[in-house]
């Protein structure tokens, strides 16, 4: 089965990526989802506590109140209902004297310490305090003397609710008690208690340690809150109203206005309170327990929060130690990276160093190279950072410093490749480089990076390959015999000549030697002699002719044949019969000659003026080609008149000159002409 495909493998492996991701998504949402939902039943149960815990100690004291209550009316009652009590107050009233006082005054006496009562008085029904007979007021306050008269008329207990009054020093409560003889109303025993000690002290401890839950005895009068007992951490009661009646969200407000039972509400100073208002039995009063809502759920909030910030911080741990994984295997993943990059680098380097290839970097802009430790070390220069552009052109062989210039400048400007060889003299030592390079910006701030190699070892080949190639050329154009040109030389020279000659319209002539009765020599002197011998009549004929232009050639066997260009036929002659006389003067013995003692030459001489080729069509330039065919043709011309001419001059009896005439050509044989490039022998 085939691989799949990398693509598919690629996209699966995103997909189970998403996946994951996804999973780890709704894990949090839902571990957030529970937490929240804990939080909440949480702190539910913590408000529900806390309002149940409000609930019962505000119970409890409005129990305590009622019991309180209850009890002074009860002491009350019971003084209105004892007849012996009655009666010797009747005995006193009728008969007041020390004696009949005593009974009164004593049960006065043992109820106020029995019952703890502040201070118990008789008063008359028209409100004079008349036991105990030192009272410094004497005159009942106003509130007192209204229940009095209400007690009488009632026959029960009146009650004056607990408040401040100049009576006395200290805040009371008042319970007047009717006494009657029969029908007769003779008084009221008149009961004050300190309400400080006895009834505020049922409410102001507050049995948990809370900083702002308090409880309150409130009546109404009216519609307006009075407060009957001080406020846990305030000022003691006033009967005034506390708080403006339209404050309809106020907590007294709302107890006056029939609210019972759990509320929330806000207290005088607009602090948000959770409350419960309990009446108390048969009383007009009613009991008012708060405490703020900020202390009363607050702590329940922070308990929780703590409660819930360990499951949080361990939430956040395992994601912070999954982070720190994550980044501790980026960070890995990295390091494997650089350091595979940092071994290719080495590898790179050693390659290049192996190849002696450097690379570099060329800022046209601020004129600085950067190189490759390679590139530093071929151009004998420091690699620890930025080059000058100055400084390696220093580097640069001073002749090829204009050239290389011109070849950068080219390359950065029209944005084409860079590619140029040239030598770099560092220690007094030349070495040949071959700089790569291209432009990267196409236009505006350019750059250049590329490669430089040293090719000092190739240069050096293709140079001693140059040289060899040169000699060979050179080898392959000259006779090995006698040094002098051969004949394939001789042939190109004379088709060259003669098209420069047509287009110059100058004379071109050629001489054809031939060695007299040399084949004599050779039978007299030995064969080796005669190579001799013509390698001296080579040299000979080489030093007659010696312009630049010249050619000396041996033609073949021991016939020589001499290029002149642009040499009319008179100094072709005189240049002939110069070589003649060399020949003479080299003064080889040549006994079997006939002609001479010493070895001769018979030369012949002919001159041409070569035309220029025109072409088969007219108005059309002759190619190159088809020009140096008709020259090569017409050149065949000038080797048969300057043979026929060397014909006359064997003919006239040898060691001689003989220009080319007509009448040479007609005493010729006509099967002797030459059809270079075979020889032939005179
Ligand atoms: P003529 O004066 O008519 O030219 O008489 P000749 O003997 O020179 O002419 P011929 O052509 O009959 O003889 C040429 C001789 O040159 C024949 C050959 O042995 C000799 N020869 C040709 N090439 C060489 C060579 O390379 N070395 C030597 N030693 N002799 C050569
Ligand atoms: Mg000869
Ligand atoms: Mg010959």
């Amino acid at each position: 089965m085939p691989p799949p495909a990398p693509s598919l493998r690629l996209s699966r492996r995103a997909l189970l990526a998403r996946l994951a991701i996804g999973v780890a998504v709704l894990a949090c949402l839902g571990l957030l989802w529970s937490l929240a939902t804990v939080y909440q039943e949480r702190t539910a149960t913590y408000r529900h506590q806390a309002e149940r815990e409000l609930q019962t100690i505000s119970r409890l004291q409005a129990s305590a109140v009622s019991d309180w209550r209850e009890r002074r009316l009860a002491d009350a009652s019971a003084l209105t209902d004892d007849d012996l009590f009655a009666r010797a107050v009747a005995r006193w009233r009728e008969a007041p004297s020390a004696h009949t006082e005593a009974p009164v005054h004593d049960r006065l006496r043992i109820l106020q310490e029995r019952q703890r009562y502040t201070a118990v008085f008789f008063v008359s029904p028209e409100g004079a305090v008349l036991l105990p007979a030192a009272t410094p007021n004497a005159a009942l306050p106003a509130q007192e003397k209204k229940a009095l008269q209400q007690a009488l008329e009632s026959a029960t207990t009146a009650v004056v609710e607990p408040r401040r009054d100049p009576f006395f020093a200290f805040p009371f409560f008042s319970l007047m008690a009717p006494i009657y003889d029969g029908m007769q109303p003779l008084g009221a025993v008149w009961l004050v208690i300190d309400v400080r000690g006895s009834l505020y002290s049922l409410l102001t401890p507050w049995p948990t340690a809370s900083k702002s839950a308090e409880s309150a005895l409130v009546s109404a009068e009216g519609a307006d809150p009075v407060l009957l007992s001080p406020l846990r951490l305030q000022a003691l009661p006033t009967p005034v109203p506390l708080v403006p009646a339209s404050d309809r969200g106020n907590l007294l407000m709302q107890a006056v206005a029939g609210a019972r039972g759990l509320i929330h509400a806000r207290d005088a100073q607009g602090t948000e309170v959770l409350a419960v208002v309990n009446a108390i039995a048969e009383s007009p009063w009613f009991l008012v327990s708060k405490i703020d809502l900020a202390e009363a759920f607050g702590d329940a909030s922070r308990r929780e929060l703590v409660a819930l910030s360990l499951p949080l911080s361990l939430a956040l741990l395992l994601a912070g130690l999954f982070l720190v994984a994550w980044q501790r295997r980026a960070w890995l993943r990295e390091r494997t990276l650089k350091e595979s990059l940092a071994r290719n680098m080495q590898w790179l380097e050693s390659a290049q160093k192996s190849a002696l290839v450097g690379y570099y970097a060329y800022q046209p802009e601020s004129g600085q190279f950067n190189l490759s430790p390679m590139a530093a070390e071929l151009f004998g220069l420091p690699g620890d950072g930025p080059v000058a552009r100055a400084q390696w052109l220093a580097q640069v062989h001073a002749e090829d410093r204009p050239r290389v210039l011109a070849a950068l400048e080219a390359a950065l400007g029209a944005g084409t490749p860079l590619r140029m060889q040239y030598r770099m003299s560092s220690a007094g030592n030349d070495r040949w480089v071959d700089m790569w390079g291209e432009r990267n910006a196409p236009e505006g701030n350019a750059s250049m990076t590329g490669t430089v190699q040293d090719i000092t070892e190739r240069q050096r080949a293709a140079d001693k390959l140059d040289q060899y190639r040169l000699a060979l050329e050179t080898l392959v154009r000259q006779d090995p015999l006698t040094q002098v040109a051969n004949r394939r030389a001789l042939t190109e020279a004379v088709a060259v000549e003669w098209q420069r000659a047509a287009r110059s319209g100058s004379s071109l002539s050629l001489l054809m030697v031939d060695v007299d009765h040399f084949k004599a020599f050779n039978d007299r002197y030995g064969h080796l002699a005669g190579d001799e011998c013509l390698r001296k009549v080579a040299a000979a004929m080489a030093r007659t002719a010696a312009r630049a232009s010249d050619l000396v050639a041996r033609y073949g066997g021991e016939e020589f044949a001499v290029l002149l260009p642009e040499t009319p036929e008179r100094d072709a002659m005189a240049i002939a019969e110069q070589m003649r006389l060399a020949v003479r003067k080299l003064a080889i013995v040549h006994a079997a000659s006939g002609v001479a003692s010493m070895v001769t030459v018979s030369i012949g001489v002919a001159t041409m003026h070569p035309r220029p080729h025109v072409s088969a069509t007219p108005g059309h330039e002759p190619s190159r080609a088809s020009a140096k065919a008709s020259a090569e043709r017409e050149s065949q011309e000038l080797f048969r008149q300057a043979d026929d001419a060397l014909y006359a001059a064997k003919s006239v009896g040898r060691d001689t000159v003989v220009p080319y005439t007509a009448a040479v050509s007609e005493a010729a044989p006509s099967d002797l002409t030459p059809s270079p490039p075979e020889p032939r022998s005179t």
